[in-house]
């Protein structure tokens, strides 16, 4: 089997300067040029997973096929790269001791005294090579996760300084992702946060091979210069990254840059040509070139924090350029919203989608919201506990069931109309323990799901613990509402919708997970569709 290379992605002077953004760049122009790219995330904190992170600690907790709760930037690689992820491609600190732990706890290092290192490194270092030894990529992209020089990144710099030493030069390499400050008092370009980020790097044995740089405005010659002779690197690996005005612009921006040439040339592997970004291209222009703007609500409780609902945000940027429109999301905090001020948030909209969300905290706004939506034909959009919220309203305020409700929200409702799920009721762990990742529904001819999809059978992720409650069926389908989508094994409920209605579908699973740049996501490119016609009819 063909060695996969290797390249290491870290980050030094200050977080958020977007090494997933870069890593999925870089991966993309590589898949471009025919090479077989995958990216994983390794990162530094104890949780053994995001699931169990709120999502203003770090944002949206992204879903993968085979159900790992994981980080969001795994999002942006399958956004990007089109191509599924999966638990090897996030690993945290605490699902490393964790599984060093249990090995000890079985007696499988005979005695010996279980250290940092070599036993955590060495539990790193095969997990970083998983992918790359499965023989699907012929190039592994692994982003470590927080700055270099925190105290818990340690080990990582440590196994990635191991195995640049076991795989040697031509097989892995290190990009160090850096800020270059301005500064306006001087009217400046600052390299040495850069220098000392470097230095920082090469006291653990690292010495980066390509620098990319964060900056707000060009680097001139003399600048790219600087930082070559001062941190040791040749002068095309010192790489510019301008602010973009859309993550989209990236890879091409890294190709202005000669990114993926020199990493290729480092690597010793060929060019082959030009990378083929025909459909990327056109995507970009359709996002660059809209024909009209719609408004649509999206009704949350984390709005304050745009990365909670990163995916869904990506879904309508996919789904406007596919329909060549500018889809402005506009946040509407579910805690404030009203019986009273629903019609002043929600009246000049040209659709809502209810997002997805945890306990009873602005869940009677959500209901308002679909209230409004419903009796007033504005197109709309439910996820998970926005489905939950769309079936409770219609209980309540059509089919006349008073005080129906989740008992996720009130365990006395009279009427359970979402309720546990009955192998859900013995779990008492919350980590990893929800319904999650790929289930089959079965669409019902006829139905706008149907439609929308165009097939009989779809795999959709999912993450929650209650669902629509069988016993109500009938109830709901004489008041009119229809249940579009099943599982084809359980019967649970997976798809409501109205007719008579512009477009009112909601999901109990996750669409925004599966849209890409190449695959926009059929219900958000049909509900976009539907809040362009809206906008027209007005
Ligand atoms: N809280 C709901 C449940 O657990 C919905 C979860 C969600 O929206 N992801 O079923």
């Amino acid at each position: 089997m063909k060695q996969a290379k290797y390249i290491f992605v870290t980050g030094g002077v200050s977080s958020s300067l977007g090494k997933g953004i870069i890593a999925a760049s870089l991966a993309k122009l590589l898949q471009a040029r025919g090479y077989r790219t995958t990216i994983q995330k390794f990162d530094p904190y104890i949780n053994v997973d995001p699931g169990t992170l709120n999502p203003y600690e770090h944002g949206e907790c992204y879903v993968t096929n085979d159900g790992a709760e994981t980080d969001l930037d795994l999002g942006h690689y399958e956004r990007f790269l089109n191509v599924p992820t999966s638990q090897a491609n996030n690993v945290t600190t605490g699902r490393v001791y964790l599984s060093v732990i249990e090995k000890e706890r079985r007696g499988e290092f005979l005695g010996k005294t279980v250290q940092v290192v070599p036993h955590i490194t060495n539990e790193i270092k095969e997990r970083m090579q998983l992918l790359g030894k499965s023989g699907d990529y012929d190039i592994v992209i692994t982003e470590i996760g927080g700055t270099v020089g925190d105290i818990e990144s340690l080990p990582y710099i440590e196994s990635v300084r191991q195995l640049l030493w076991d795989l040697g030069d031509d097989n892995a390499i290190v990009i160090h992702l850096t800020l270059v400050p301005y500064l306006a008092a001087a009217g400046e370009l600052k390299t040495k946060p850069t220098q000392h980020s470097v230095k920082t790097l090469m006291e653990s044995g690292i010495k980066a091979d390509i620098l990319v740089c964060r900056t707000e405005h060009e680097l001139s010659s003399d600048i790219k210069r600087k930082l070559a002779v001062f941190c040791n690197v040749k002068p095309e690996a010192v790489i510019q990254s301008k602010d973009a005005s859309s993550i989209y612009e990236v890879p091409n921006n890294m190709l202005a840059e000669g990114l993926d040439k020199v990493a290729l040339q480092k690597l010793n592997l060929p060019e082959k040509g030009l990378p083929d970004l025909t459909k990327w291209n056109d995507f970009l222009h359709r996002l660059k070139n809209p024909t009209a703007t719609v408004n649509i609500g999206l009704v949350g409780k984390y709005v304050e924090l745009q990365d909670s609902y990163k995916s869904i945000l990506e879904a309508f940027v996919h789904a406007g350029a596919a329909n060549q429109v500018k889809v402005n999301v506009v946040s509407i905090h579910s805690e404030y919203l009203t019986k009273e001020n629903a019609a002043d948030k929600l009246k000049n909209l040209d659709g809502v989608l209810v997002a997805p969300g945890f306990g009873s905290r602005g869940i009677e706004g959500k209901i308002e919201a679909v209230r409004y939506i419903r009796e007033n034909n504005i197109p709309f959009m439910g996820i998970c506990l926005g489905m939950q919220m769309a079936v409770i309203e219609y209980a309540r305020n059509v089919l006349k069931l008073e005080n129906a409700n989740s008992t996720e929200m009130n365990d006395n409702t009279p009427h359970p109309v979402i309720t546990f799920m009955e192998e859900q009721k013995t779990i008492t762990e919350k980590g990893g323990t929800m319904r999650l990742g790929g289930w089959d529904c079965q669409l019902i001819e006829g139905t706008k799901a149907y439609d929308i999809y165009g097939t009989s059978l779809i795999n959709e992720r999912h993450r929650h613990r209650y669902e629509f409650n069988s016993y109500y069926k009938e109830k709901f389908q004489e008041g009119g509402m229809i249940f579009s989508g099943v599982n084809p094994d359980t019967q649970l409920v997976e798809i409501v919708e109205l007719k008579d209605h512009p477009f009112f579908v909601a999901v109990q699973y996750h669409p925004e997970y599966k849209s890409t740049v190449a695959n926009p996501h059929p219900l958000f490119v049909n509900f976009v569709k539907a809040t362009v016609q809206k906008k027209l009819n007005n």
